[in-house]
């Protein structure tokens, strides 16, 4: 899709155009994807592109922006009242790595507050909905990333994946999302929920455009001291096919709790994979059932550390400063962050006290290095080539059906926290439907495999 927005823009279709088409559905939508715009910066930017085009990978293209990325000039408000308003001084690594490569920012997309969450539902803008289906919430917390591109109001986005944050909204909204390898994209610049866990990687229509995009950001940053080297050149390397791969089949991944419509659409592409030359075996993840409290101690631990720099003097909500310092800083938190960010900086800081850590946040890195040989045994040599799973349990879900028992929703995000606690890459492809909602098939790969990956994704597409 990518490939061929630039080669009209290449072959003289005017960029000020396509982004001009985009902001008139943009402003019509009722989707509530993005919640802050820059529609004069985006059309002046093209305009110029049009007067002189340049170069670069996404010469041209427009791309959208979760508002947890840093944007230099432009509104970086996570989705909470506490950073309403807070315009970054600098682009994220990510960013610098787009405009290098040409492309063009059209807007900040809504997501969970802080990304804390499954449904976007957790915003102070109020949630982002499905495309397919209004009632419904489009995942999160990259939810307004994937619906924007499930609508036709970006060609690509990008989003940041703590614990399935871009994969789950790209299966609710029917799109492509990649979570790449831990370390394979520079976090300088995308604020910090749990550093140890989060990518940033992008929502795209298609595989090869998750390619192309992955190529511009990848690559070390000697900002982020976990950014690792980048092989580098997905997008030339996507062709390969799948003869000859072997599939591991999770036996964990299946089951009770999983609609038995999104497991036979699972195995139906399985089959089609194997009808493309892949052969598939089950294996064994045999400590999934713990990744959801491993995940969720550590999460909530690190995002209580994290966002302790948010005292409403350095960045965005202020208040009247006329009381004591203590005073001061409880009341711009009470009022400025939202009851799941509250409950989890509560959490996380109970499982950090003394007393506590021994029995919750220590035992947690514990069972996570259990998982995260899950993986490496599952994932071997002799053993399988990639993992093939739902990417969630179920389609999407009605606003407000969840938000009110945090735990169901916690639960919903069983088949993609194990990968971050692990580091290993994975993409979600749309792979069919149940009752007329998008099902997502999750392929997961060795650490630094993307090549793998993306090859297997593009071959089932
Ligand atoms: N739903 C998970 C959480 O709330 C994952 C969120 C994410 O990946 N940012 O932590």
């Amino acid at each position: 899709m990518l490939r061929m927005l630039k080669e009209r823009l290449e072959a003289g279709a005017s960029a000020e155009e396509e982004v001009s088409a985009l902001f008139s559905k943009i402003n019509k939508s009722r989707l509530n994807a993005y919640n802050v715009l820059s529609e004069e910066a985006a059309l002046e930017r093209a305009r110029e592109y049009d007067r002189s085009p340049w170069g670069g990978l996404l010469a041209g293209v427009p791309i959208a922006i979760k508002s947890s990325i840093s944007t230099k000039g432009i509104e970086t408000n996570c989705s909470s009242r506490i950073l309403t308003g807070y315009i970054p001084p600098y682009d994220a690594t990510v960013i610098e790595r787009l405009k290098e490569e040409g492309a063009i920012i059209i807007g900040k997309t809504n997501m969970d507050e802080f990304a804390m969450g499954t449904s976007t539902e957790t915003s102070c803008f109020g949630p982002t909905k499905n495309p397919w289906d209004a009632d419904r919430v489009p995942g999160g917390s990259s939810g307004g990333s994937a619906a924007a591109v499930a609508a036709g109001e970006a060609p690509c986005a990008l989003g940041s994946d703590t614990g399935g944050s871009i994969r789950c909204p790209a299966s609710f909204c029917g799109i492509v999302g990649l979570k790449p390898t831990y370390g394979l994209v520079s976090r300088y610049g995308l604020v910090s929920y749990a550093n140890s866990l989060e990518q940033i990687g992008p929502l795209t229509l298609s595989v090869e455009d998750a390619a192309l995009v992955l190529d511009v950001i990848a690559g070390h940053d000697p900002r982020d001291s976990t950014s690792a080297r980048s092989e580098g050149g997905y997008f030339a390397r996507i062709e390969g096919g799948v003869d000859g791969l072997t599939l591991g089949v999770p036996q964990e991944y299946f089951g009770e709790g999983v609609d038995p419509l999104v497991e036979k659409a699972v195995w139906d592409a399985i089959s089609k994979l194997e009808g493309l030359g892949a052969s598939w075996k089950k294996v064994s993840l045999p400590h999934t059932r713990y990744a959801l409290a491993a995940y969720y101690i550590i999460a909530m631990s690190e995002a209580s550390s994290n966002l302790a720099r948010f005292d409403g003097l350095r960045y965005g909500l202020r208040l009247g400063a006329d009381q004591d310092w203590h005073t001061t800083f409880s009341d711009i938190r009470a009022a400025g962050f939202g009851p799941e960010v509250k409950r989890r900086i509560l959490l996380g800081t109970y499982a950090l006290s003394a007393g506590y850590y021994g029995r919750y946040y220590l035992k947690a890195l514990k069972v996570r290095t259990l998982i995260k040989q899950d993986f490496e045994r599952a994932l071997s040599a002799g053993g399988a080539d990639l993992l093939v799973t739902p990417t969630m349990p179920f389609p999407a879900f009605r606003i407000g059906e969840r938000i009110e028992d945090p735990l169901s929703l916690y639960m919903a995000d069983v088949f993609t926290v194990p990968i971050n606690l692990a580091g290993v890459p994975a993409i979600s492809v749309p792979c069919g439907f149940a009752d007329g909602l998008p099902i997502g098939l999750q392929i997961i790969g060795r650490h630094f495999d993307e090549a793998a990956v993306l090859r297997a994704a593009k071959a089932y597409e």
